[in-house]
């Protein structure tokens, strides 16, 4: 019979997942497959883990449901002083959602809203990069860049989003420039944006910590942040950042930008915080913020019927209680060192591989046709597709996530490895060495 889901593709239904179980999905067909990209970055403590469960029928047994906005209850208190406290206070209240895209979306509203708040009622426009990757709701995907995404969309998306390069070292580095220049040119290029646009009309610069999908993986430079929020700063516009995927200690530390020396004005989270168990995301407002909202309206003008919901909020709290318990951070540090190194001596000297980059358990390897010019493969070879497709091979048995459109929003592709936090040495050797033998076929050759 038919199936009725709206797969991506729906002529080409994906292999049916049966069970999860620990680093494994088992399929229909009897495979074992390594979730070496926990999902979509997604499942930091791997599958069916019996603490999570037993978290969720416990929230189930005193109360599934009730609806935030006229009512409260311990678990959504409960996440939600965790993750003030996760940043010492500097974000000082959370708006629990039921994904990515909507902790964005929330938190392009907070923006705008926080400038009439001040009575700063210009600051309409918003500042966000080329290659970015924030969902794909329209205010989500009008700040994010992949054309293919955009494309049918784009006479309906706001008009009001402009976009500046990415930190992108591989790319946006030219020969013999330091670190330091080209982050001074990136804030030029920010600081010019501003000006042409009018400094007194933008609410806020919107930035993945480290870029995910759409650019695959790319940590900043040293100082690249820094430099930003003086730019934000100067013109009295937010940070947005997006740690959707890079956040809730995929990079090493809970929150990625506790790695970059700047705090957000506005923050999102979403996917290493449920883990996977429960669909959940969250907009984080720092007290500067929250100090002009209580100063003024005192109500977010937003609200959602799944908003803070008990038992996505129960997981999410037993999620983070195993991750502080078992020093996962740590091990994310660890393992995420030696998935660097190991990449790098198996599959830096494939003359497909242009680059390897990552940060903790967030890496990304991006293929190329011509590893002297970095030209990149166009966008319908599918290099990232078959990869993925090869991997899913008995031989092989590894999901790895393709991620295409990362030169200028359209061609080029990078696999992303993510596995959970809890890998051995052992594990992550397993994967590279399967990788090392996956990229094979007509483009990926070693010879
Ligand atoms: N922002 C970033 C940085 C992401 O990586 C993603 C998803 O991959 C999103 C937003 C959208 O999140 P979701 O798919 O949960 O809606």
């Amino acid at each position: 019979m038919a199936s009725s889901v709206l797969y991506s593709n729906i002529g080409n239904p994906p292999t049916q997942i049966i069970k999860g179980e620990g680093h494994y999905l088992l399929t229909e067909d009897g495979l074992k497959l390594f979730d070496a990209t926990s999902g979509a970055a997604v499942a930091a403590l791997g599958h069916n883990n019996p603490e999570i469960k037993a978290a969720i029928v416990e929230q189930l047994e005193t109360l599934d449901y009730c609806y935030l906005p006229f009512f409260t209850s311990a678990a959504a208190e409960k996440i939600c002083s965790f993750l003030t406290e996760s940043t010492g206070g500097e974000m000082s209240k959370v708006f629990i959602v039921s994904s990515g895209t909507e902790a964005v979306e929330a938190s392009l509203k907070m923006a705008r809203q926080y400038f009439v708040e001040l009575g700063q009622l210009p600051r309409t426009k918003f500042i966000a990069r080329k290659q970015s990757y924030h969902g794909n709701t329209l205010g989500s995907l009008a700040t994010g860049f992949h054309k293919g995404r955009r494309a049918i969309y784009e006479p309906i998306l706001a008009a009001n989003v402009s976009h500046v390069s990415p930190c992108y070292a591989y790319r946006g580095c030219k020969s013999g420039e330091s670190d330091e220049e080209y982050v001074n040119r990136l804030a030029k290029e920010l600081e010019d944006e501003f000006q042409s646009q009018g400094p007194d009309t933008v609410c806020a610069f919107i930035a993945e910590t480290v870029s995910g999908t759409t650019l695959g993986c790319v940590p900043p430079v040293p100082g690249y942040f820094k430099a930003m929020r003086e730019v934000c700063d100067r013109h009295g516009a937010l940070l947005i950042l997006d740690e959707v995927m890079s956040g809730m200690g995929r990079t090493g530390t809970l929150h990625a930008w506790q790695q970059e020396g700047v705090v957000p004005d506005l923050q999102t989270i979403a996917k290493g915080l449920g883990a996977g168990f429960v669909p959940i995301g969250a907009l984080m407002l720092n007290k500067r913020v929250v100090e002009v909202l209580s100063r003024g309206s005192k109500a977010f003008v937003h609200s959602q019927t799944y908003q803070g919901h008990p038992v996505a909020c129960a997981a999410a709290l037993a999620v983070q209680n195993i991750v502080a318990r078992d020093g996962l951070l740590d091990n994310v540090k660890l393992q995420g060192e030696l998935l660097g190194k190991l990449l790098q001596e198996r599959l830096s000297g494939h003359k497909r591989v242009g680059d390897i980059r990552g940060r903790g358990l967030l890496w990304g390897i991006e293929f190329v046709k011509d590893k002297t010019t970095k030209e990149p493969f166009p966008a319908q070879e599918q290099i990232g597709q078959k990869i993925h497709l090869k991997g899913l091979e008995p031989k092989y048995s590894i999901s790895l996530m393709p991620g295409p459109g990362i030169v200028d929003g359209k061609d080029g592709d990078i696999i992303l490895i993510a596995p959970p936090y809890t890998v051995s040495s052992a594990d992550v050797k397993h994967i590279v060495n399967t990788i090392a033998e996956v990229p094979s076929g007509r483009y990926l050759s070693i010879t």
